[in-house]
């Protein structure tokens, strides 16, 4: 959510900052904006729309080269999005660009319109900008002030910041926001994540909540508040610039959904000791694993709709109690937690705020932690106790694809070794799963994937319904649950996922004639339930398409209008391959209908407030 680049030092810093925008863009954005200048007020150049439409304005505007420079992705929290809400932002003495909330910005308005200052746009961020400003009159010192500024400040922020009376400097600070910095022979360089910097570096800093950064040409520094330098630790990051890139695809999500099975093989191989899931995580030891009590399992979107794969594999492989809560709302009512405890969260970015905001409630109870994230170093992953990573590499499009599915496959990974501690399961039968999930299902997604001209045609179908059902029983109901969101986010089709027994009490009152119906029926034990679901919405004019093994397909009279088969070599995760399949249905969808495929309105990729 919103994007933050900054670079100091010999090069052209608008060539950077555009390149740097346009690599951020996939987090979610409505406006842009850029303040460029080596001395003096800043020409400061925003507007609301896409980067493209900064790009003209830069160019008319025919300015010389700089070399220093900020620049901005706003996704707008307070007020609307317009040109004059879009950052930079500047006083009489500073520029700055922010992500987050600033919380109190309405008393520190206050008190600021009674020292003289006025506003001009609607934003939060101006707030902060003035509260610098004003600081920065009183003490004459950028450092001091900035220091003094966020002592006051309640919220989240990343900001970037140049005063028109200091040359050669860049100043930065976060707190709860991402914001990472990075010093190569050419410059100094800050960004709100790795894809922005991966052109010019792979090492880079992450610097804690409150460090002050400071860039010039030829150093980065951090500060504390007391003004003592600070080391934070140096990262390699094992990503490459071309999986960041779309690589002859022609969107984002397709090539992500093509990395699945890879993604998949990379990350359970990389939890595998003989055969059999190993983890570090001391939460996941043998001791601790005896002791838990409860698991409780928060995320947000499309990693909680992970999270339910992984109570329903825990539960039945481990037959540990797992509760289940959508980050928001964990910490709006009194949990249960206890210290025996386990509390799992997960986020492929590791900045989702929501998550972070109930990892920090279990801490607070002195739950131990787990966090299963994608992006190495970020703010999860460094709160929790323990963390896992998922190797997807990095997921440019927004509707989140390849991570889901590894975040399935680490959940499984993760019951598979509590059953077999808690003796559920033997090592050998545990071996034979890790088998399924390191290799068969792979390659049932890879058959998905190379064969999908049946959920393209089933895609065309759908593509101009304005309503539609996906209905499963057991697994197959939370993958839909995830089939339907995927369809909501990217073609904006309403949808809703049912478990199949639950239409006949209420919900089936929306079906009628011509009403496109997904019913997943991938699991044998359940197959003649679902065909007698079938026939019900049928018999009140639903269209339905059946998704279902090559196996079932065979076995099973589907009644349907339509039949998309994947491969079982899975097993007990063939729901994953299907859930593979509704993916490619909402991305065909989507890109049948024209759409914006990876970047939907509205929505952001990494969703840093709460
Ligand atoms: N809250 C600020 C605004 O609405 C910053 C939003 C962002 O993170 O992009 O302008």
């Amino acid at each position: 959510m919103c994007g933050i680049i900054g670079f100091i030092g010999e090069d052209n810093a608008s060539d950077i900052l555009i390149k740097g925008l346009k690599a951020l863009e996939y987090r979610g954005y409505d406006s842009s904006g850029v303040a460029l200048g080596d001395d003096g007020k800043p020409k400061i150049i925003k507007s609301a729309g896409r980067i493209s439409v900064l790009e003209e304005k830069l160019a008319s505007a025919s300015l010389p080269v700089f070399h220093r420079g900020i620049a901005h992705t706003r996704w707008a929290t307070h007020g609307g999005v317009s040109d004059l809400n879009s950052h930079p932002h500047s006083s009489d003495s500073l520029s700055l660009v922010h992500n987050g909330i600033i919380e109190n910005y309405y008393e520190l308005e206050s008190m600021l319109r009674s020292e003289g200052y006025t506003f001009s746009s609607e934003t939060d961020t101006e707030a902060a900008l003035m509260l610098i400003d004003y600081e920065y009159r009183r003490l004459h010192d950028p450092e001091k002030a900035i220091f003094k500024a966020i002592s006051g400040i309640r919220g989240s922020f990343a900001f970037a910041i140049i005063f028109n009376d200091v040359k050669e400097k860049i100043y930065a600070v976060r707190r709860q926001s991402p914001l990472i910095a990075a010093h190569t022979n050419k410059g100094s360089f800050i960004a709100s994540d790795v894809t922005a910097l991966l052109p010019y570096t792979k090492d880079i800093y992450r610097p804690e909540d409150d460090v002050l950064i400071i860039l010039s040409k030829d150093k980065t520094e951090f500060k504390n508040k007391n003004g003592d330098a600070v080391y934070p630790i140096s990262e390699h990051v094992d990503w490459n610039e071309e999986e960041a890139q779309k690589g002859g695809f022609p969107h984002f999500m397709l090539k992500e959904i093509s990395e699945i099975p890879d993604s998949v093989r990379k990350t359970v191989s990389s939890y595998l000791a003989d055969g059999i899931p190993y983890f570090d995580a001391a939460s996941l030891k043998e001791d601790n694993v005896l002791n838990i009590g409860r698991i409780h399992v928060s995320a947000c979107g499309t990693a909680m709709h992970a999270g339910l794969i992984g109570k329903r594999l825990i539960e039945e492989l481990a037959h540990i109690p797992v509760n289940i809560e959508t980050a928001s709302e964990f910490r709006c009512r009194s949990q249960i937690l206890d210290k025996r405890d386990l509390m799992i969260v997960l986020s492929q970015s590791g900045e989702t705020a929501d998550t972070l905001s109930s990892l920090a409630y279990a801490k607070e109870r002195g739950v131990n932690t787990l966090a299963i994230v994608n992006v190495f170093g970020s703010s999860i992953a460094r709160s929790a106790d323990d963390v896992i990573y998922t190797k997807a590499g990095p997921e440019i499009a927004v509707a989140s694809t390849k991570a889901y599915t590894v975040q399935c496959a680490v959940l499984a990974l993760i019951a598979l070794h509590l059953a077999r501690i808690k003796k559920r399961m033997t090592a050998d039968e545990v071996r034979t799963h890790t088998i399924l999930l390191s290799s068969s299902l792979p390659s049932a997604i890879e058959k998905v994937i190379s064969e999908s001209d049946g959920i393209k045609d089933a895609a065309n179908d759908i593509c101009n319904a304005e309503h539609l059902f996906f209905i499963g029983r057991g697994s197959d109901s939370d993958v839909c649950a995830e089939g339907s969101l995927k369809l909501k986010e990217i073609s904006y089709i309403h949808s809703e996922a049912y478990p199949a027994g639950e239409l006949k009490h209420g919900t089936i009152s929306l079906i009628s004639d011509g009403i496109p119906v997904i019913a997943c029926a991938c699991n044998e034990d359940t197959c003649d339930k679902m065909i007698s679901s079938i026939r019900e919405v049928r018999s009140r004019g639903a269209r339905v398409t059946v998704l279902t093994t090559n196996k079932l397909a065979k076995s099973h009279a589907f009644p349907c209008d339509r039949i998309i088969t994947v491969d079982d070599e899975g097993g007990p995760y063939t729901f994953l391959t299907a859930a593979s399949a509704m993916q490619l249905l909402a991305y065909h969808a989507s890109a049948k209908k024209g759409l914006d495929v990876d970047k939907p309105r509205n929505l952001a990729k990494s969703v840093t407030v709460e």
